[in-house]
């Protein structure tokens, strides 16, 4: 089955002008100006989406999601709600990695890598981490490489907590372990094998990822710490982590109450980011869709929310309508840089031999006109 999408403003995340983009399968088959006119092709072998100029970029891949909920760090009542199919579809996530967070008590990998293949049965590529904030890790088989080598959805581990008074305070040598047993993993299977890494409020800060990473064989993008714009100081020492050669990952969801607190907005983290010498190329956003936000009344805890794996998306249409020239950074940082830093080679761009992982956007409606997955139409006639 073909699919030919006419007349996209494409991102492939670059900007290349008003494009065709041809699917055969799963595939991304050609990109180029008018192609219809030279397929020969009609009738019930081809299918015709008019884009009607939109944006078409590729799929988000959001390295931080929570399919089966979060939270519960204020008590049972905390616990968040799971993140189903239709919301990470209708805020153009294709390809979510979910994870365990705070809580691999009340929650399990088991029930997390069925929830991955829920969302692998309704059409949404889902990929998953092995561990959660705990050391020693949480594992499936009983073992971080063994579910990295044998369960084909598992790509790494994490969110492994750092300088959070909720992580397991791992030392220098713990980490160093499980990043080498993650590369292992990773060498045996085709895969990555990367550490995502929760870094807290801790005024610790990537110290601990420096120390693991002192005198050892591994190379400094075992680690992919996330949550780096909770504070500006953070923030800095990110930067120079990704000069070094790191791939680094910004948390777009946040609150009125964080950001006053010292959060740094993701908008202005990345370009924040890279004026302290980040690569751009190796600076991601991502949601923790499911995971839990403080809200605050009167400055006092008052309870928790969810994250919203929307936050992306709204993201991108506000920096496309407000100031399009920093459109492409932002859809790299959604696309492109996030599958880099995880492995998903086929992931994150408009190219052919891509997985056909495509969202259409129109600057007026707030969720995509169109939504393909490894070519399979999820959204949009
Ligand atoms: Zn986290």
């Amino acid at each position: 089955m073909l699919t030919l999408i006419q007349n996209a403003s494409v991102y492939d995340p670059e900007p290349r002008g008003v494009l065709d983009v041809l699917v055969a399968g799963s595939k991304i088959a050609a990109v180029g100006e008018n192609l219809g006119k030279d397929l020969g092709i009609r009738g019930e072998l081809l299918s015709v989406i008019d884009a009607d100029g939109g944006i078409l970029m590729p799929g988000i891949v959001d390295v931080l999601t929570h399919p089966s909920g979060g939270g519960g760090e204020g008590g049972f009542g905390n616990r968040t709600a799971a993140v189903g199919f239709e919301e990470f579809r209708d805020a153009g996530i294709t390809c979510p990695v979910g994870a365990l967070g705070t809580d691999s008590v009340g929650r399990s990998l088991d029930v997390l890598f069925a929830d991955v293949m829920a969302l692998r049965d309704n059409g949404i590529d889902a990929h998953m981490l092995t561990g959660a904030y705990r050391v020693p890790p949480p594992t499936i088989t009983g073992d971080v490489a063994r579910d990295i080598t044998l369960i084909e959805p598992v790509i790494g581990i994490g969110e492994l907590a750092i300088s959070d008074h909720r992580s397991s305070q791992a030392t220098p040598d713990e980490l160093r372990r499980i990043a080498a047993d993650a590369r292992l993993g990773g060498t045996l299977s085709g895969k990555r094998g990367v550490v995502l890494v929760h870094v807290g409020d801790a005024g610790s800060g990537l110290a601990p990822l420096r120390k693991a990473l002192e005198n050892s064989a591994l190379p400094v993008r075992s680690f992919y710490p996330t949550h780096v714009n909770r504070r500006r100081e953070l923030l800095n020492e990110a930067a120079g982590f990704a000069r070094d050669g790191g791939f680094i990952d910004i948390t777009v969801s946040t609150t009125p109450e964080l950001l006053e607190l010292g959060e740094v907005a993701a908008r202005d983290a990345l370009q924040e980011a890279i004026a302290a010498g980040a690569p751009a190329e190796r600076i991601s956003l991502s949601s923790d869709a499911g995971g839990s936000l403080p809200v605050f009344h009167d400055g006092e805890l008052a309870g928790f929310s969810s994250a919203s794996p929307r936050v992306l998306l709204e993201l991108v249409l506000d920096v496309l309508a407000r100031e399009a020239e920093f459109a492409p950074l932002v859809i790299a940082a959604l696309t492109r840089n996030p599958a880099a830093a995880v492995g998903l080679a086929n992931k994150g761009r408009i190219a052919v031999g891509a997985d056909a992982d495509i969202v259409v956007l129109n600057l007026d409606q707030p969720a995509p006109s169109h939504v393909l997955c490894k070519g399979r139409r999820l959204r949009g006639d």
